[in-house]
């Protein structure tokens, strides 16, 4: 989508920290981290929301999952733990309309959702 910023950042339009990059996926470091690792996985393809997703996205869906479990691995978050987050519409608090999945880790998390 043209004015999509996850969008501009896979065609190279805006500048991003990217930690892992082919066809499907990309991932990048978040520009305002919540915690020491704050990773967000990116389809390449503008799904707008995991609630957009159909049938024939559960092989990306997997891809970004797997993809964020080995990034995790990558950012020595295995043994202490980590969150793998998606955010839908207003009160999820999504705030970019282009599927992603934040990785966050590197310190203890609250367990508060609000
Ligand atoms: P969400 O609130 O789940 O939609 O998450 C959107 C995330 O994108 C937020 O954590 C933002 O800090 C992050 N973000 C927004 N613009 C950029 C950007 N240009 N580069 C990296 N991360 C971004
Ligand atoms: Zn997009």
């Amino acid at each position: 989508m043209k004015t999509c910023v996850f969008c501009r950042i896979i065609r190279g339009e805006l500048p991003s920290t990217t930690v892992y990059e082919d066809d499907e996926l990309i991932a990048i470091r978040d520009i305002q981290p919540q915690a020491p690792t704050h990773i967000l996985v990116i389809p390449k393809r503008h799904i707008p929301s995991l609630m957009s997703a159909e049938e024939g996205d559960v092989e990306i869906l997997g891809k970004l999952l797997y993809r964020a479990r080995l990034i995790a691995e990558d950012e020595g978050l295995k043994a202490k733990g980590a969150r793998f987050i998606i955010n839908h519409g207003k009160h999820g608090g999504q705030t970019v309309d282009h599927l992603h999945l934040h990785v966050v880790g590197g310190k203890q998390l609250s367990l508060t959702l609000s």
